[in-house]
């Protein structure tokens, strides 16, 4: 079942993409037999104009996802008024920390001990809790953020002990293939790190943020309950 809006503007092309690619999520989740597990739809509007996310608001899409702080700040406090959430997806450098924390619905790419420390921080000082994600880089990709698979347990463990943290799952960028059934693995992979992680240490993880414009359908099919959509949604990016 997909966490919906409100939409109204029938006649956008936004709604035309939105409704397409809630389809495909419906249609994903009833191929693997789970037909009620709820998906939330990030749509990634990094890189996109405002306009072009005020048209997805009307269309009724709640839920979006930014990579660079510099750009996502001024963004969000351009939508300040709208009832939508705002999630951080991209890499984070600790340095930035301070200036996300409290700020988004969820981080989704914490992968340091420092990291984590450096939101715990802001988030005590604003007296919150920060729900995040560990990013994990199961396909050990040097130039990809995400921590490795053999130090996974120990920053969810560090993690779950900071007060003013919420560990809610975990979060994948897999290797990039023209075939998403090639990233099905690496979804099935994230899918068990988290089942192992759950059994381990006595906790509930119930998110999986996978799945991105090429490869939301299969990643839908091994788990996830986050996906992460820019494209498919907004049509090209500026860098693209
Ligand atoms: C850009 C981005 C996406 C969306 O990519 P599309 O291919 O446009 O759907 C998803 N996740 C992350 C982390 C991204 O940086």
């Amino acid at each position: 079942m997909i966490v919906d809006g409100n939409g109204s503007d029938i006649n956008s092309e936004f709604n035309t993409n939105l409704i397409s690619v809630k389809e495909k999520i419906q249609s994903a989740l009833n191929r693997c037999g789970d037909p009620h597990r709820q998906v939330t739809l990030i749509a990634v509007s990094k890189k996109q104009p405002i306009n072009k996310i005020q048209e997805l608001i009307n269309a009724g899409q709640t839920d979006f996802g930014e990579s660079y702080v510099q750009e996502a700040l001024p963004k969000m406090d351009q939508f300040a008024e709208s009832p939508i959430y705002w999630h951080f997806i991209g890499n984070l450098q600790t340095k930035k920390a301070k200036t996300v924390a409290g700020r988004f619905k969820l981080i989704h790419s914490v992968d340091s001990l420092k990291l984590a420390q450096g939101l715990h921080k802001k988030a005590k000082s604003l007296d919150l809790t920060q729900p995040v994600l560990i990013q994990v880089n199961i396909a050990n990709e040097k130039q990809k953020g995400g921590i490795p698979l053999e130090e996974l347990t120990g920053l969810a463990r560090e993690i779950l002990a900071m007060e003013h943290l919420r560990l809610d799952g975990l979060m994948l960028m897999p290797p990039f293939f023209d075939d998403p059934e090639n990233a099905r693995p690496y979804f099935a992979g994230l899918r068990g790190c988290r089942d192992q992680l759950q059994q381990e240490l006595k906790v509930t993880l119930p998110h999986l943020s996978m799945g991105m414009s090429g490869d939301f359908e299969v990643a839908v099919e091994e788990g996830a309950t986050l996906v992460r959509v820019g494209t498919a949604l907004f049509g090209t990016r500026s860098d693209c």
